[in-house]
């Protein structure tokens, strides 16, 4: 079983604020109410900070200073080339924290600190990527020849709601603030209220960059509540999400009455299939990586495993057994590989999951509270084989370090076992047979498929699910069409 890497005293980082605020037109704020909520840290479930709870009165203030920076600031008249130096310099002020970024975020969300740093780097790697994006960025021009030209206008949009979830949040924040910036719009961000640690860094990088005031607003609080009021503001135009399918629905209707644009970017459960042609080493790695890396906590995790029966038993336990020598420990010890789940709520979810489980699958890792550890949200490395297709814990997102095994024998029985999910977000394919992986990487209905290949992203690529999964696609240009309008001149000759 998992063992404990020997729970050494607590580290827990210097310099912890003891409240969060708002940030509004360039101002640390309090809630209009004084309200607050608290936050706690997954390793002992203390409270350990009070983070302001924004209402419908904040999020009015904080998209009226984003209003005020659209219409009358610099931001959105600037050149590319002038807002693309600042993002710069964003990058550059979060690399050259990446550390602290990585300690913070460890101990609000549980992450494991090796992999915070990882994606600490990854949010300055977001600015600098859509920064040169802008600058290379070219617009459709077409001639009639003799009769008439027609080219592109590209503008920002206005003020771009961002709603966050609290896994990888940094990075998430990053995900959406990069383009959302690059391309000149205003922003009011609303992260996650499990782990606001992280994000109340933003505004002191930025200030540091030289953003215009105004220019990058947040409005820490409940989702029901902030975030509502967020989707609902008339003078919000664009939504940007990410979270649950349940809350991607629930923003859907909520942003209909004022026709917004949207980018949903919701949840899945990931299939990867493994044909016994396989490099079988590598596929155990990369699945391994793929389920318990980020705690399980990934809306990409490769959450089912579909392998073929030739190489089933072989898989099962080889697999169970690298499960087992997975080393959960305390999130800011750089050896641990599993850290401890976000939130108790969350836990208890998790746990919930692997007692039904129980009686739908056969265990063969994991499956409950590691030994060693007394109290936190750790949870066990989970293996379950022989999972149906009918199980819950084959259909439904458990956002934890457990997965589901099923065998198959033909590429038809995999390709809908693949596919009989509601969700479609990513698929991992396994085979060394050239035409089978290209034509079954088609036939999946997932918005990204890696084959043959761990769970690296080019910045340049779609991102984006389809089914339950989400609506729209981000990366590269795409984000850049998502925040801004393109208006069409023609002109006659
Ligand atoms: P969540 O849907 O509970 O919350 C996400 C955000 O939405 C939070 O900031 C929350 O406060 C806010 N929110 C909640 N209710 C709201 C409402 N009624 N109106 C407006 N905002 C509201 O999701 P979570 O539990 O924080 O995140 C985990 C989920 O996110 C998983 O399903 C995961 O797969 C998904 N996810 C998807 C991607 C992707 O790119 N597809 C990436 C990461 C996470």
């Amino acid at each position: 079983t998992n063992q404990a890497n020997d729970q050494p005293t607590r580290y827990v980082p210097a310099d912890l604020p003891g409240r969060i605020q708002h940030y509004i037109g360039g101002a640390f704020v309090d809630s209009a109410d004084g309200a607050t909520f608290d936050v706690l840290e997954p390793v002992t479930n203390d409270v350990y900070l009070q983070a302001a709870a924004g209402k419908k009165a904040d999020v009015d203030r904080a998209v009226a200073a984003a209003r005020d920076a659209f219409v009358n600031g610099p931001w959105p008249r600037m050149l590319p080339r002038e807002r693309s130096r600042i993002l710069h310099r964003i990058a550059d002020l979060v690399e050259s924290r990446d550390a602290r970024l990585a300690e913070l975020e460890s101990f609000d969300s549980g992450l494991p600190i090796t992999q915070a740093l990882g994606q600490a780097r990854r949010a300055a790697e977001n600015f600098r990527f859509f920064a040169d994006l802008v600058v290379a960025q070219a617009d459709d021009t077409f001639k009639v020849p003799g009769r008439q030209i027609n080219y592109v206008n590209r503008k920002p949009i206005g003020v771009a709601g961002l709603i966050t979830p609290w896994n990888t949040p940094f990075m998430l924040e990053s995900w959406k603030l990069g383009p959302a910036l690059a391309t000149g719009n205003t922003v009011v961000l609303k992260p996650a209220e499990f782990t606001p640690l992280s994000a109340s860094l933003w505004a002191g990088i930025f200030e540091e960059a030289g953003l215009p005031e105004g220019v990058f607003n947040l409005v820490n609080g409940l989702g029901e509540e902030a975030g509502d009021a967020l989707v609902k503001h008339p003078d919000v135009p664009l939504i940007s999400f990410t979270g649950e399918s349940s809350t991607g629905q629930l923003i859907f209707a909520n942003a209909a009455p004022n026709l917004k644009g949207l980018s949903m970017e919701l949840g899945g459960k990931s299939p990867a299939v493994v044909f016994a042609d396989a490099d079988l080493d590598a596929a155990i790695d990369a699945t391994i990586f793929g389920v318990f890396s980020l705690n399980g906590e990934r809306c990409t995790a490769g959450s089912r495993i579909l392998v073929e029966r030739a190489v089933y038993d072989e898989f099962v336990e080889r697999y169970a057994a690298q499960a087992q020598r997975v080393v959960v420990g305390d999130p800011q010890d750089p050896e641990t590989e599993v850290g401890a789940l976000v939130h108790p709520e969350h836990y208890d979810k998790v746990m919930s999951y692997i007692e039904i489980g129980k009686s739908e699958g056969r265990l063969v890792a994991g499956g409950g509270r590691p030994e060693g550890f007394e109290s936190g949200n750790y949870v066990a490395p989970t293996v379950f084989a022989d999972v149906p297709p009918s199980a819950r814990i084959f259909q439904e997102e458990i956002f934890g370090p457990v997965v589901a095994i099923t065998p198959f024998d033909t590429d038809e029985e995999a390709l809908a076992l693949a596919n009989g999910v509601r969700y479609g977000l990513a698929a991992y394919v396994w085979t060394n047979d050239l035409k089978r992986a290209h034509n079954f990487s088609q036939a999946i209905e997932a918005g990204m498929v890696w084959l043959n290949s761990n769970n690296v992203r080019d910045l340049r690529t779609p991102f984006g699910g389809v089914k339950a999964s989400g609506l729209g696609h981000e990366g590269g240009y795409r984000s850049i069409d998502f925040y801004t309008d393109q208006q069409a001149v023609h002109i006659t000759l």
